[in-house]
């Protein structure tokens, strides 16, 4: 059977969900209910699209002008099989870079059967819970309690520190989409 990931949205070029021009994949449904999380609306594991994860790899290779491809959510890594996969097909198939943002901590994903493979085939995971008593919205940290795991030496820590904290995106078709670790409220 073909893996499948439950998806929220694909953001074909934002510049706030990691360093550079990136594509970003929204993925749908998150049981970790942070308070005052910005994303409520990819927490329902019902709603969303099922779609093949090669057929993900295909729209995002497809796309021009990206250095890498940010997986936010919703949470990653409540679909591990669909991201590990995801993470290996990107790796395999182009030279774009690959940054997850996971409300697990370091500690509880170190837990996880699929840590060890996705590490080697990521470049950095923003880890932890999004504590609204913590908020520090800025180098791509929601919380001060969050950390950067650079996971190759594609990036360090001064690429992070230099993305715009929040950013609105109009579509061809008025769409507006609002995005970054500080967003607008409109
Ligand atoms: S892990 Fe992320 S998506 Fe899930 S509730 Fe926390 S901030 Fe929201």
């Amino acid at each position: 059977m073909e893996t499948v990931l439950r998806l929220h949205e694909i953001v074909p070029l934002t510049f706030a969900n990691g360093p550079g021009a990136r594509a970003c994949i929204w993925v749908q449904g998150c049981s970790l209910a942070c308070p005052g999380c910005f994303n409520p609306q990819t927490h329902d594991f019902s709603a969303g699209d099922v779609r093949r994860v090669d057929w993900l790899v295909d729209q995002v290779l497809a796309l021009k002008g990206i250095e890498g491809v940010t997986i936010s959510g919703g949470e990653p890594f409540q679909q591990p099989e669909a991201i590990l996969l995801l993470l290996k097909l990107l790796r395999s198939r182009s030279e774009l870079s690959t940054i997850i943002f996971s409300g697990f901590d370091k500690s509880e994903l170190e837990r996880m059967a699929c840590f060890e493979e996705v590490k080697v085939n990521v470049d950095a995971i923003i880890a932890g819970r999004y504590r609204e008593e913590q908020r520090l919205a800025s180098g791509l940290l929601g919380s001060a309690n969050q950390e950067i795991l650079l996971c190759s030496d594609r990036y360090c820590l001064d690429d992070f520190i230099a993305v715009p904290p929040a950013e609105v995106i109009i579509g061809a078709d008025g769409s507006i989409t609002i995005s970054g670790v500080d967003p607008l409220r409109l």
